[in-house]
């Protein structure tokens, strides 16, 4: 592109001044094998399944002559703290990959060091690349906006990491992911150019980012329109995010996409117990910043850094700017209660249900049911037939802990005018059904499957790996049922990924 670029192929870690990349290269492996590959991914981008010389690229061991292997340079605010330069310490973009309709960025994730890995390798071990391969597949097919992944390719090197664990130095295999999205471009590319000051650059990557994502506005106010989109796009995303029980763990604003995809899967986890105080981020813990519950008030908070971002586009009439932002609110909890409205089943949503939506709330909080098998169960209820005692058996597989005393008269009170809103619906029950079956996933990616997929696959076994990425194309149906079940008692994550592996 015409943007300006450091092209001196210099990998160290460093200041990089006025551009918007570094030239990069990926640093060559020892012995790369291909773990996994996405069949309809690849089809839909009209790839052929890799030959031993295409696994080389996957494995940053070639570069053909049409690519141009770059890292890009972009800021970010980390946990609400400006944290300065950033950018990609170990994602390198090779280029772009046209289809007939669309251009797909390929980046290899752990890839070796460009100039922006500060102090760390740029590598990504096993563990956090089975991770991100398999969870953002399984996010696409919940239909929750994300990047996708095309390969994940073994190393044949080990990596080190937790030097300071048990005072040893331990080692894991590492492992590279081809990762895919229209762009990569994150809140914090715009933040960076705003806050060195590089104004023109700043212009020129948001009419670039316009013209090239959002080509169907132009004019005088494309700047301010676009922008409202943003804040759409990342409402949309993050009431997804709240309808499947997905925690992101890292909403820092270099980790949000300008796209409203789901990007950058380091300590996420599923939900399983319902409490929106669950952060899986041990880094999040005391504060919780990004805990499941407080993930909608993150997505206002980095949209209110973008926008900081962009006054300097701006001259002095930024009070577009900020009803913008402030739009935000209402057009998230529209979609919300849409969505909720979905998930239970209603033929519309009245203020009446609203008011549900919060009871629902408050009463799961306290019960703390498995979500995901709450809501499937709340699919069969029996709703002509409703003894008390019933009810707390019909929903027993999603107790972790029998409901008892008020908690137990609170849960028999919602699901009672629960079932008192579902006759009154319009449409009949088989289609209220209908709706919830497409709303509600039936198969999560749980944390423990991951880490148990991941256990296996360190001994060379791939059983439960290969299960699961198939299991995670269609989240809404029972034929992968053997896994819809609670998360067993060893695997209890309380304290966020310090029982099960998470991260980098
Ligand atoms: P994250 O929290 O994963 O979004 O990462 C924040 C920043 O740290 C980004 O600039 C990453 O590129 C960088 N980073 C994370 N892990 C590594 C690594 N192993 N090597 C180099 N840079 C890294
Ligand atoms: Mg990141
Ligand atoms: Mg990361």
């Amino acid at each position: 592109s015409s943007f300006k670029g450091d092209e001196s192929g210099d990998l160290s870690s460093r200041q990089t001044p006025n551009v918007l990349y570094s030239k990069a290269h990926p640093s060559p492996v020892s012995e790369p094998k291909l773990l996994a590959w996405s069949n309809d991914l690849a089809k839909q981008l009209g790839i052929e399944k890799p030959t031993e010389e295409d696994l080389k690229i996957l494995a940053g061991n070639k570069v053909t002559p049409s690519m141009a292997p770059y890292a890009a340079r972009y800021a970010g605010h980390q946990f609400g703290n400006w944290a300065g330069q950033l950018g990609d310490g170990r994602a390198i973009t090779l280029g772009e990959w046209e289809t007939e309709s669309e251009t797909w960025e390929f980046q290899l994730k752990g890839a070796g060091p460009t100039a922006y890995s500060r102090r760390a390798d740029g590598r990504a071990v096993l563990r956090s690349s089975v991770r991100e391969y398999l969870m953002s597949e399984a996010m696409h097919y919940l239909g929750v906006p994300t990047t996708r992944a095309l390969s994940l390719v073994t190393t044949g090197d080990q990596i080190l990491r937790d030097m300071f664990y048990n005072g040893n130095p331990e080692y894991e295999p590492g492992a590279i992911v081809l990762r895919t999205s229209p762009s990569f471009l994150r809140f914090g590319s715009y933040e960076m150019l705003a806050a060195a000051k590089e104004y023109d650059h700043l212009r020129q990557l948001t009419d670039w980012t316009i013209e090239n994502f959002y080509p169907h506005l132009s004019g005088e106010n494309k700047i301010i329109e676009w922008y409202k989109e943003v804040v759409e796009k990342t409402a949309f995303m993050i009431v997804e995010w709240q309808r499947v029980g997905f925690v992101h763990g890292v909403m820092n604003t270099d980790n949000m996409s300008i796209l409203g995809r789901t990007i950058d899967y380091g300590p996420f986890s599923f939900l399983d117990d319902y409490d929106p105080n669950f952060t899986p981020n041990t880094t999040d813990l005391p504060g919780r910043r990004y805990a499941f519950g407080n993930q909608p008030s993150i997505g206002y908070w980095n949209l209110g850094k973008l926008a900081s971002a962009l006054l300097p586009l701006f001259n002095d009439e930024t009070d577009e700017l900020e009803e913008a932002l402030r739009s935000y609110e209402s057009i998230f909890w529209d979609k919300y209660y849409a969505m909720m409205g979905r998930k239970l089943g209603l033929d519309e949503v009245t203020e009446e249900d609203k008011k549900m939506f919060g009871d629902f709330e408050k009463v799961l909080s306290g019960v703390t049911p498995d979500m995901t098998i709450f809501y499937q169960l709340l699919i069969e209820l029996p709703i002509e037939r409703m003894e008390e005692d019933q009810v707390i058996s019909h929903f027993s597989e999603s107790f972790y802990e029998t409901p008892d005393g008020n908690l137990k008269t609170a849960f028999l009170d919602l699901i009672r005018q629960y079932a008192q809103r579902i006759k009154k619906n319009t449409i009949s029950r088989e289609d209220s059904r209908k709706f919830m079956q497409k709303a509600n996933p039936r198969f999560i990616l749980r944390n423990y499957l991951l880490h148990q997929a991941i256990e296996e696959l360190e001994k060379g076994e791939n059983t439960l790996f290969e299960k699961l990425q198939k299991a995670i194309t269609d989240p809404y149906f029972n034929a992968h049922d053997e896994f819809v079940k609670k998360r067993p008692n060893w695997a209890t994550n309380k304290a966020g990924c310090s029982m099960l592996s998470c991260s980098s």
